[in-house]
């Protein structure tokens, strides 16, 4: 028998709804957070303990009046009316009215505020929902909230928390987030009064990202496109983790979880991930309120977009776009070079100093001299490419003028008067200066190459040798790099057939006999269904009988048993798979499979001739330093390392 049907008391209504605002420790230390922003508080101090059952925030926020502390605690009051629609847009995270009011129900609450134009801070406490009255207190402008014995009456609630750590954990995380996309914000929070985190406020998300999740060779991308905005700091496909922890998404400034904004990170990470492997990226979205569906509980960190194709193609266009241009290769080797460009010209030799300084500082001339000179012991008859960028010897390494010298003489002295350490300049050893200006003139008839040629980074490397017949060996000014062949062409051949599918252009290449495969029929017509894409990327097949299939046309850069284990691959994946497949993905991995099997293999003697051909192919294709599988396609070792390993530095 049910009991009569009656109302539910406020306080039983308040539980319930509290339940809800702080289903966990984690979801009120959020909401709490989010009013201490709301406020416009640029410092914010967090201490919690107990997984979370006690917890005090403090901002410098705008604080509540004396006379508003108790609408605070109140149901349904708010000083951010807003439409609902806009609770994704517009920069306040409060709209309910309802966080304060559920937590006090359930916990012990002190609220102490203090606007800036009011003499005394108010305090209210609220006992499990008994309140007191206002009292007047001593305290700072802006608001603290303190909660302790969180669900300490509602055992319900209490058996449902996980343990501490995990509860701990929840938290740190929020918080983290929170801090992620509030990188003017200083965050000081303490667990079980020890300092946790302090992030001291900055000015560009780049620096809190790196600051938060302890990284420090992070890239940002910020892009616009149909009124979408997103803003990315992210790491090199080489740094990875193992799980989606290390993938932030916001909207709105809103932490969420959503799919189609993972899978759109994923697709730009195609090719460049090993399976397994998540990148590391942070991403925040703003979008205008009409394209979100906006029927969902916001206290969820799920959203629904109302077209989310639009989304997608977005956030992956977004991204891809500057993972295409592989910044960490840029960053790595060429950033030095490139913020010299304007102060280093030639052959006018006109020398930014604190370049040259730092150069004589930092670089051992010996050692650079050394292995410019041993270049000439590598495996090669023609020791020197013909345009690379040591194409004439003679130059680089001829005697600078006589007044050429008297002129850099003076420079030098009176770079080392400036920085006050060695005084005179006949005290430097003559070769020593001479060192320093070849590797001035080297760098800067670099510089023009780059910058008149537009040489590429790949073909610009002096080719030393080649290692194991497996590893090209090749330098630059700082570094030695080691090149695998076979995930270097590897990578090269699939970019150049997934341009042919993205641009609906291929080199089709009429065969003089043309390639016939058997194949049972089903596979026959699997491959027949997909014929037009095949054509895409030059691939002209055509049904020879029942079981049967002749290749006409084929890219020259494939090789036959290439062609032949990569079709029957695919016409199996499209047998097994019925209908339901995606043609993007199949193309892509039949583009690996043929790019896999033409590539030159490890222990395959190649020429100088091929090295250079193979380097000038990387560069057409900016992702060149991953395989189609993820795996690194080259390793550098700065000459500072090897430096360090033979003890020639600390
Ligand atoms: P909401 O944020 O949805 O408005 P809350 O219950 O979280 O609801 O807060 C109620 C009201 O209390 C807010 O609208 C705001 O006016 C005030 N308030 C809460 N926290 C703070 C704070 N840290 N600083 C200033 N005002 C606050
Ligand atoms: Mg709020």
């Amino acid at each position: 028998m049910l009991s009569p049907i009656q109302t539910l008391t406020t306080e039983v209504i308040n539980q319930i709804s509290a339940g809800e605002v702080v289903e966990r420790p984690a979801n009120m230390v959020k909401e709490l957070i989010e009013n201490s922003i709301d406020a416009g508080a640029d410092k914010i101090e967090i201490h919690f303990s107990e997984g979370g059952r006690f917890v005090q925030i403090k901002d410098n926020g705008c604080g509540i009046k004396n006379s508003e502390l108790h609408l605070a605690l109140s149901p349904h009051s708010t000083s951010k009316i807003s439409a609902l629609k806009d609770i994704w847009f517009i920069n306040s995270y409060g709209f309910r009215g309802e966080a304060l009011a559920s937590i006090s129900e359930v916990s012990d609450l002190t609220l102490v505020s203090k606007p800036a134009d009011q003499k005394q801070a108010g305090r209210l406490k609220s006992l499990f929902g008994k309140k007191t009255s206002v009292e007047h207190t001593g305290a700072e402008k802006g608001t603290t909230v303190i909660v302790k014995e969180l669900f300490q009456q509602t055992p319900a609630r209490l058996k449902f928390l996980k343990t501490s750590s995990s509860e701990t954990a929840l938290i740190k995380n929020t918080i983290k987030a929170m801090a992620l996309v509030h990188p003017k914000i200083e965050f000081r929070v303490l667990h079980k009064n020890k300092l946790l985190f302090y992030w001291p406020a900055v000015d560009h998300i780049q620096k809190r990202v790196e600051g938060v999740l302890s990284l420090s060779n992070t890239f940002y991308t910020n892009t616009t496109s149909g009124g979408i905005n997103v803003e990315a700091v992210f790491c090199a496909p080489n740094e990875t983790v193992v799980n989606r922890r290390q993938m932030w998404f916001f909207v709105g400034k809103r932490w969420v979880e959503d799919s189609t904004i993972h899978a759109a990170v994923m697709s730009a990470y195609r090719s460049l991930l090993m399976h397994g492997e998540y990148p590391i990226v942070v991403l925040s979205l703003l979008c205008p309120p009409d394209d979100l569906d906006v029927n969902i509980h916001p206290a969820k960190s799920k959203i629904r977009f109302k077209n989310s194709s639009v989304i997608f193609r977005t956030v992956h266009h977004s991204l891809r776009s500057i993972l295409e241009k592989a910044p960490w290769i840029v960053n790595r080797e060429q950033k030095p070079a490139v913020s010299t460009e304007q102060e280093l010209s030639f052959p006018n030799m006109k020398f930014n100093k604190t370049r040259f300084q730092q150069k004589n500082f930092n670089f051992q001339p010996e050692a650079y001299e050394k292995d410019f000179q041993e270049k000439k012991v590598h495996d090669f008859s023609d020791p020197v490419p013909s345009k690379g960028p040591v194409s004439k010897p003679a130059d680089l390494f001829s005697q600078p003028s006589s007044a050429e010298s008297e002129d850099m003489s003076s420079t030098i002295k009176s770079m080392n008067m400036t920085q006050g350490s060695v005084t005179d300049v006949s005290s430097v050893e003559a070769q020593e200066v001479r060192q320093v200006v070849r590797e001035a003139q080297e760098e800067a008839q670099q510089l023009v190459r780059e910058d008149h040629q537009k040489t590429g980074y790949w073909s610009s490397l002096q080719i030393l040798s080649q290692a194991h017949l497996t590893y090209i060996l090749a330098q630059n000014r700082s570094s030695v790099i080691f090149i695998d062949q076979h995930a270097a062409h590897e990578r090269a051949l699939y970019e150049r057939l997934m341009q042919s599918w993205n641009t609906g252009k291929g080199e089709v290449q009429n065969r003089l006999v043309p390639l016939a495969l058997d194949l049972e029929e089903s596979l026959v017509s699997a491959l027949l269904s997909v014929q037009k894409d095949l054509l895409k990327i030059g691939l002209e097949i055509e049904c020879s009988g029942p079981d049967g299939l002749v290749i006409h046309a084929a890219p020259a850069i494939l090789k036959d048993v290439a062609l032949q284990k990569a079709l029957v691959q695919l016409a199996d994946e499209i047998k097994s798979l019925g209908g339901s497949f995606a043609i993007e993905k199949k193309i892509a991995d039949l583009c690996a499979s043929m790019a896999c099997h033409s590539a030159i293999r490890a222990g395959q003697a190649l020429s100088l001739a091929e090295i250079k051909n193979l380097l000038a192919q990387m560069d057409e294709f900016p992702l060149s330093s991953f395989c189609p599988h993820g795996r690194p396609v080259f390793v550098n070792y700065p000459l500072s390392r090897l430096e360090r390993d033979f003890g020639r530095r600390t």
